[in-house]
């Protein structure tokens, strides 16, 4: 049967070979540390679970409007305005399948066929291809590991041309571990003005930030910022809710409404019963994220500072999200156990053949120095993990 053309040009995910090898080697019942996970490894708090099965228990398994119930996007407005100073009214907020749902749609809301969105690396590999799908061109900016891998003014200015439709931000950020400063997303913004540049702001692991960092949503900066900003957030990092698929996005309302008019008929709402979860888990929480938060940021610093201590690794200690993002290039053109190593793809498959961990390497991302590692495990597997690294780079 025919495939369109669209699909074609999806590719299979980059990172799936070292993900599918690791769990054929785990089937195989070798004793593999995985370093992979993209999610929480804590379960979904039970307050969220109860609430889940108490509003099965009243009825609430119907279609509900498209864009979510009004009692959760009152919540989300109201957490907006609590926690990063925003002020988005019910109206301007949509509800979606998960986060992912939410870049999808917003870019076919937004883009058009000839629009370039500037894509800094590191970048979350879904983003590339929504911007594709929606017919516009993704202009991938290449960062500097001296600043971060952040993207800075002088860099977004070279990049913007007349065809310039949309930045892209991640902070905190999949797959860097880093977050933008206050100063730096300002700094950012004020290059934006006088431009009709919107920004996609990625916020999904808002709560996860580390240290010293303070989290602040680009929409918040200034009236400007507000004006051109899409917001997007969601539960599955937060609450740990990666299966249960809820989503959102904030901004202008014409914006919104036409992400409505398509969602009415691709996915229509997000689960009903989920809904009522999330307004729950935007309540009161007895300290349940905050748990979670301390957690990772003890494994996190943990891993920065034993990937450090490896000859040729060098890793910036997490601020925010659940990855280290080393850079690993001064172990390329050696070779290990008998197989050069050219490159991330080459790191990440032989470590994980030799030395059974797995990790996801930086290329798909557009960073092939680099090599991502979740410490979204056991304190325990991550030292594991590192001691087989640590021995494998010495063989
Ligand atoms: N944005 C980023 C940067 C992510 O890492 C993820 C999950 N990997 C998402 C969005 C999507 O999250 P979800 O669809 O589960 O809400």
């Amino acid at each position: 049967m025919k495939v369109s053309k669209r699909a074609q040009a999806v590719p299979a995910s980059a990172t799936m070979a070292v993900t599918s090898r690791a769990k054929q080697l785990k089937a195989e019942g070798v004793d593999v540390v995985s370093f992979g996970a993209g999610e929480p490894d804590f379960d979904t708090p039970q307050y969220i679970k109860d609430s889940a099965i108490k509003a099965i228990g009243a009825g609430e398994t119907k279609y509900t409007a498209t864009v979510g119930i009004i009692e959760l996007r009152i919540a989300i407005s109201e957490k907006f305005e609590k926690e990063n100073g925003l002020n988005y009214s019910p109206e301007q907020i949509i509800l979606n399948i998960g986060a992912k749902h939410s870049v999808y749609e917003t870019a076919q809301a937004v883009l058009d066929e000839g629009d370039e969105v500037i894509l800094p690396t590191p970048y979350w590999v879904t983003y590339p291809e929504a911007i594709k799908l929606a017919g516009a061109t993704p202009k991938i900016v290449q960062t500097d590991k001296a600043n971060s891998y952040k993207i800075t003014p002088e860099l977004l200015k070279s990049a913007i041309t007349d065809k310039t439709a949309m930045l892209l931000l991640n902070s905190p950020n999949n797959p860097g571990g880093f977050t933008y400063t206050p100063e730096e997303l300002a700094a950012i913004a004020k290059v934006l003005e006088g431009t009709d540049i919107m920004v996609l702001s990625d916020e999904i692991y808002e709560k996860l930030i580390y240290g010293q960092t303070k989290f602040v949503s680009f929409a918040s900066l200034t009236p400007d910022a507000y004006n051109r900003a899409l917001t997007i957030n969601g539960f599955s990092k937060a609450f740990s809710m990666t299966g249960w698929r809820l989503g959102y996005t904030a901004g202008p309302l014409e914006v919104i409404k036409a992400m409505a008019r398509l969602q009415s008929h691709m996915t229509q709402n997000p689960v009903s019963f989920v809904q009522k979860a999330g307004v729950t888990a935007l309540g009161d929480d007895g300290g349940a994220v905050e748990n979670m938060r301390v957690e990772f940021e003890k494994r996190g610093n943990y891993m920065a500072q034993r990937l450090n201590s490896i000859e040729g690794i060098a890793c910036a200690e997490p601020t925010g999200a659940f990855y280290c993002f080393p850079d690993v290039s001064a172990h390329y053109g050696k070779t290990i156990g008998g197989v050069e190593i050219n490159g991330s793809m080459d790191f990440a498959k032989t470590l994980l053949e030799q030395a059974n961990v797995a990790l996801v390497p930086g290329l798909p991302f557009g960073c092939d120095d680099n090599v991502r590692l979740s410490f979204a495990c056991s304190l325990e597997q991550i030292t594991k993990g590192l001691d087989r690294i640590e021995k494998w780079l010495k063989t």
